[in-house]
Order: C-alpha cells, then sequence, then structure tokens
C-alpha cells in the first residue's frame, strides 16, 4: 500500500528525506491521518541514523537543523520554513511512569514497540509506501485504538498514555477497547503523578474533537475524568454537541470544557491568562442568563454563542433564532458616548462613568431601542 498526499510530495518534505539518505520513514498522525483521510497537523520522521549523522546530514544539504531533544535522539530539521521532527529508533530501557530512559536502535520493530498504540506504530518510506511492522493497519481500518502490547504493562510505563488513550479514541476511535479502557480504570490512582501541563496539553486536543462525547463518558464511567479534571460532569456534553451541530458552529474545546463545569479548570489543566479570561467570560455570561442579543452586546458574539450554545443544549428553541439573535445584538451600537453628556454639562469623573452605566443598563432593558435622546435623558436623571 502506497500513501499519497500533498505534504508527502512537497519539496520542503522531499528535501529533508533527500537530505537524511536511506532509512528516513514518517511515522505517527502524519501517516495515521493520511490513511484515515484526515488533515495532517505535524510530520515527524523515525530513522536508523544517529542524532549527530542527522544534524551533519541536514547541515550538509543547508537545512537547519535544532537540537531539540538530544537526549531522546530528536533533531528538528526545518525546510521551506516547516519544521520536521527527526527522532533516532528508539527503545526504552527504563521507565518510572512519567519519564524514560531510552537507548538509540537500528532497529524499526524496537521503536515501533514502544510507541503507545498500533495505530500511532505506522510508518512510510520517503516514497509513501506503508511499513507496518506490528499489523496496525487491521486496527486503524477498524478504527481501534489498542495499546501495543500489554494495556496495564504500558500504562505503567507512561500514565500520560490513559489520557492519550481517550484522546485517540475521541479522534479516531469507534467503540472503545475494553481491555485498554479497563487498564485505565485499573490504572486511575496514576494520573496524580502526571504534570497538570501534560493533563492540559492532552484535554485541550481531546475536547476539540468533531465529538468527543463518547469518550468523555467512557471517562466519566472509568474515573479518569474526575481524577483528571475534578468536579466535571459530562451528562450536558453530549446535547451540546448536537446543538453544535445545528448552529454549524466550529469545535471550540473551551466550550466544551465550560459545559463539563469542572472546579477549576485553570488549575487542573494549568490554563493561560488568555484562556482563563474566556472561560471565566462564559461562566459569568451563563450565570447572568441573559437573551441571546443582550449578552452579545455585552460580551461579544463569541462568548454569547458559546454559553448559548451551552445554555440552548436542552432547549427547543431552534438555533437559527438564537444565532439571529446574537447577530443583532452583536451589531447593536450603544448610541451615547461621553461626549454627548459633555456637551449638556456633565463634568468627567465617577459621576459620568456612573451615568453612562445606567444609561447603558436602560439601553439593554430596552432591547436597543431607545435612541440618543432618550439617553441623554436618561443619563441626566
Ligand atoms: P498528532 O501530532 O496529530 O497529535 P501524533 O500521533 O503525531 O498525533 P504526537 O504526540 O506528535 O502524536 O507523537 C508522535 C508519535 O510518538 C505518536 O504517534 C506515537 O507513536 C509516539 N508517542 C508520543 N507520545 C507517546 C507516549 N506517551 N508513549 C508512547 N508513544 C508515544
Ligand atoms: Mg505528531
Amino acid at each position: 500500500m502506497k500513501l499519497d498526499a500533498p505534504w508527502l510530495g512537497s519539496p520542503a518534505t522531499q528535501a529533508v528525506v533527500a537530505a537524511l539518505g536511506e532509512g528516513a520513514l514518517f511515522v505517527g498522525g502524519c501517516v495515521r491521518n493520511t490513511l484515515m483521510e484526515q488533515p495532517v497537523s505535524d510530520i515527524d520522521i523515525a530513522t536508523s541514523l544517529q542524532p549527530g549523522e542527522v544534524t551533519r546530514r541536514a547541515e550538509e544539504a543547508e537545512l537547519k537543523a535544532i537540537p531539540t531533544g538530544l537526549d531522546h535522539g530528536t533533531v528538528t530539521i526545518v525546510s521551506a520554513g516547516i519544521p520536521f521532527e527527526v527522532t533516532t529508533f528508539r527503545a526504552d530501557i527504563a521507565t518510572d511512569g512519567r519519564r524514560a530512559v531510552v537507548r538509540f536502535s537500528d532497529d524499526i520493530v524496537e521503536d515501533a514497540a514502544r510507541r503507545d498504540f498500533t495505530i500511532n506504530a505506522l510508518y512510510a518510506e520517503p516514497d509513501g509506501t506503508l511499513v507496518d511492522p506490528l499489523g496496525g493497519l487491521p486496527d486503524l481500518e477498524a478504527r481501534r485504538v489498542r495499546f501495543i502490547g500489554e494495556a496495564a504493562d504500558r500504562i505503567r510505563e507512561d500514565a500520560l498514555r490513559i489520557l492519550r488513550f481517550f484522546r485517540f479514541n475521541a479522534w479516531y476511535g469507534e467503540g472503545i477497547d475494553a481491555e485498554g479502557l479497563a487498564a485505565c480504570a485499573d490504572a486511575v490512582g496514576d494520573i496524580a503523578g502526571l504534570a497538570r501541563e501534560r493533563i492540559g496539553a492532552e484535554m485541550r486536543k481531546l475536547l476539540a474533537a468533531p465529538d468527543p462525547a463518547p469518550a468523555v463518558a467512557a471517562m466519566a464511567a472509568s474515573g479518569v475524568l474526575s481524577a483528571s479534571l475534578p468536579g466535571a460532569n459530562p451528562a450536558l456534553l453530549p446535547h451540546l454537541i448536537a446543538r453544535e451541530e445545528e448552529a454549524e458552529a466550529e469545535p471550540d474545546w473551551r466550550t466544551r470544557l465550560a459545559a463539563l463545569g469542572p472546579q477549576d479548570a485553570a488549575g487542573a489543566l494549568r490554563l493561560s491568562r488568555a484562556e482563563m479570561r474566556h472561560l471565566d467570560q462564559i461562566v459569568i455570561c451563563l450565570d447572568a442568563l441573559d437573551t441571546p442579543a443582550r449578552a452579545a452586546a455585552e460580551y461579544g458574539a463569541e462568548i454569547a454563542t458559546a454559553a448559548h450554545l451551552i445554555t440552548g443544549a436542552l432547549s427547543p428553541m431552534p438555533w437559527a433564532e438564537t444565532g439571529a439573535e446574537i447577530a443583532r445584538g452583536t451589531a447593536a451600537i450603544f448610541p451615547l458616548r461621553a461626549k454627548d453628556l459633555l456637551a449638556r454639562g456633565l463634568k468627567p469623573g465617577p459621576h459620568m462613568g456612573k451615568a453612562l452605566q445606567a444609561a447603558r443598563a436602560a439601553w439593554l432593558a430596552s432591547d436597543f431601542s431607545l435612541d440618543k435622546a432618550d439617553l441623554i435623558e436618561k443619563a441626566l436623571e
């Protein structure tokens, strides 16, 4: 079998494999997603060459080589501005549940065996020829996310694989593998030992899947959800997804996260300040529970849409109406300016701020119908 995809034939990609010569293979997401006809986000390459040799060959071909993870055998080669992660074949020799001690290998079967899932251990030669050392193709065709080897052993080596199991199920799985699920449930206690930013990175990707609801339901049932995100409740999620489909809204992990209603998402997932602010805004908008139009005028279309997708998840009102109302509220422009009040003799300062605020509240309550003259009157009251 031969892969065929634009990324494979592109001059940037071909320059990298030409530089590396014999023994460079594409691996991981780029192979898996091409076979599944899904978009490819980054290109990983595995090679029997030692990292020093990878660097030497890249530089000889006048490509930039960055030693991103030399002790893990990873060199990033930049070609036409695109980064390619090139990693020497490895075998794990010791693991403590979080980090692995590795040795380099020239054996593709060893390299494949230390990967997490069979669908992630598919390789392709520079011309696209598929290389499948562990027989992962039937799993991929059946959309089965299956651990390589004994699930329990693989989780003991690296507990992050619990979250990866659900992440890859959310994106690519059809029907969750019972053995994998049971092993994850048995190992929930190990999640506490993981760095929160690593959990956060997995959860962001998981919740960005087109429909993460079945995977999240399985996480909840196995105890993984509350171990990763205390207080999260999966009940609303399937309804939100249905609502999103009706609204033709792009998947947004932040909206899905808000719908789970966790206790402290920012701490549990190490959210950035911007992400925290976005989530807070959704929650504030939800608490205010105003009409879609007023929510949009107050918080903007993005936050109002997120909040109303969530509150509307169980409502019979067609989304078309809600969406039109959000558009109307987004377009509404508060007609009163400070200069209008200055012209009427009001002095700048806190009093002015209060007057503007009162006028704005009246304007919102009037469903944007009060005009400037009405609002000047309100402000001067
Ligand atoms: P994507 O980049 O689309 O999220 P990916 O499969 O390329 O998916 P990466 O996290 O980039 O995922 O990892 C690249 C490959 O490295 C994986 O396909 C897998 O083979 C291997 N891998 C990554 N993390 C682990 C892990 N914790 N345990 C075992 N193998 C892993
Ligand atoms: Mg990748």
